[in-house]
């Protein structure tokens, strides 16, 4: 890394695709940049996604090189697998605790070779990255092309952490980096600025009773139909019922899940489910020709460039059914999904059977959100989302001088709008740092 002071250092805080745009975009500008991700590796969601609208190319194809760049850059110092904890100090000079958790295993000697992962016995089904739609092992990497791609142990269920037996990584480990006894640890770093770009999470679906969770298991959401559509995820780019793993002939997809709610769920709009659920049914069909896409939404929203051209082509082109109408209820009646809703089009009622459902429900802030708006001492809006310092004129400052905000940490929204929000925060950022160059002359 580059000599500098730490007047000219910044925090990133999360690896997706907003804060490794940010990332780069300081660390080419000269400035040192130390990004604290709390997975094994960076990308965000978009490490997730299959391919992406309004063009459909392939998320990993934009994403790798990026993810890469951050990996081996000169000016960034990445601590994946952490998290911020404290943040003392003042603008311009603050110190931030971060806390390195244990990962089990040794990467300064891991050489990434995979053995690990191909011989544990312990299949896991609730990892959060693949949405209970695959399995990852009690030690894993979260995808092929991750960076840094070096594997983690899942103490809760690794058979030797949790029941003192097996042991079988540490045999096959040809390096012996795995390390059992590995605790959490904690270090300092010297930054002057804050970006906290740590993304979005899905609303849970166990907040769904109406929608069958928990009791019809061909119900899923928009995260686990991308890990399908994903040709290197758990089944290899193929859509399969999980309860029976039979291609479904006739798919539902739901836009406005606890979205546009504000009795019931969230009272705002997503943003982004209106283009990906049309993106989910034309992948599908893509694979199942035959295959029925019926879509249910309250209104399409379709403001990207691109976008309105991407749902008229939907429709015309690719044979997706839309009905405009809200579903109230799921249930399962034999091997099929049984909705029931109204058209609000024509009044009459809907009942429809499918193979299978598509969620997309409402983007939500992280729920660990709120414990980070404290620590960074800046204010969250009513949702849950960083509130910015002003609706029009201050998406990227916070009530907070020297801390910033970008992405979806702010509010959803798409991958084109993130990065542009995010190049903007570098660039308040480097004002930022001259304000504090120009002050100390
Ligand atoms: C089903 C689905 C399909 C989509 N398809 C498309 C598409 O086709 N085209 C498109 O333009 N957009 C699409 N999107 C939207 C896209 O995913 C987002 O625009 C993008 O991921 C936002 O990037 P981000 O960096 O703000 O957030 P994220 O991708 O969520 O990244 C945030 C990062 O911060 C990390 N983090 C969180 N909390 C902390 C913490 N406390 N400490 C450290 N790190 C933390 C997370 O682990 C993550 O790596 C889709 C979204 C969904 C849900
Ligand atoms: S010790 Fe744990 S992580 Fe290692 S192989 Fe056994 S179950 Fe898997
Ligand atoms: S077997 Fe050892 S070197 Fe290979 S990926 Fe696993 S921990 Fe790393």
């Amino acid at each position: 890394m580059a000599e500098a002071t730490h007047t000219q250092r910044v925090l990133v805080i999360g690896g997706g695709i907003a804060g490794i745009t940010a990332a780069v975009d300081l660390a080419d500008a000269g400035h040192e940049v130390v990004m604290v991700e709390r997975l094994p590796s960076v990308g965000g969601r978009m490490l997730q996604l299959s391919e992406t609208f309004p063009t459909l190319d392939c998320a990993q194809c934009t994403l790798t090189p990026r993810t890469v760049e951050t990996g081996q850059h000169p000016n960034i110092k990445l601590y994946p697998y952490a998290e911020v904890v404290g943040l003392a100090g003042e603008p311009g000079a603050f110190r931030v605790r971060i806390r390195k958790k244990a990962s089990y295993v040794d990467w300064s000697r891991c050489t990434g070779c995979g053995a690990c992962q191909e011989r544990c016995p312990q299949k896991v089904k609730t990892n959060p990255f693949e949405r209970g739609v695959g399995i990852k092992k009690a030690i894993y990497t979260l995808s092929p092309q991750a960076v840094p791609n070096k594997p983690v142990i899942d103490a809760d269920n690794c058979r030797y952490l949790t029941r003192g037996k097996c042991r079988v990584c540490a045999k096959v480990c040809p390096v012996d980096a795995i390390d059992y006894e590995m605790a959490d640890t904690f270090v300092e770093e010297d930054v002057a600025a804050v970006i906290a770009a740590t993304g979005f999470e899905l609303y849970p679906m166990a907040a769904l009773g109406e929608y069958g969770y928990g009791t019809v298991p061909d119900v899923i959401d928009g995260l686990a139909m991308e890990r399908m559509l994903s040709a290197s995820g758990p089944t290899a780019g193929q859509v399969l019922r999980p309860s029976d793993g039979r291609v479904p002939r006739s798919v539902a997809f739901i836009q406005c899940v606890g979205s546009r709610d504000p009795e019931n769920h969230k009272p705002y709009c997503s943003r982004i489910c209106c283009m990906y659920s049309a993106k989910h049914a034309r992948l599908y069909k893509h694979k199942v020709h035959d295959g029925l896409a019926t879509l249910f939404y309250m209104d399409l929203r379709s403001t990207g460039k691109g976008y309105e051209e991407f749902l008229q082509q939907s429709t015309e082109e690719e044979g997706l059914v839309y009905v405009r109408g809200r579903v109230s209820r799921i249930f399962r009646e034999g091997d099929k999904v049984v909705l029931w809703g109204t058209d609000t089009l024509s009044g009459q009622p809907v009942e429809m059977a499918v193979d299978l459902v598509v969620l997309a429900t409402a983007v939500t802030p992280n729920p660990e959100q709120a414990e980070l708006a404290r620590v960074l001492g800046i204010p969250a809006d009513p949702n849950g989302f960083f509130q910015e310092a002003h609706y029009k004129t201050g998406s990227i400052e916070t009530g907070r001088d020297g801390v910033f905000v970008a992405g979806c940490a702010q509010g959803p929204r798409d991958i084109a709008d993130t990065v542009a929000h995010a190049s903007a925060a570098a660039s308040k950022v480097q004002v930022f740092l001259s304000r504090l160059r120009r002050e100390a002359a």
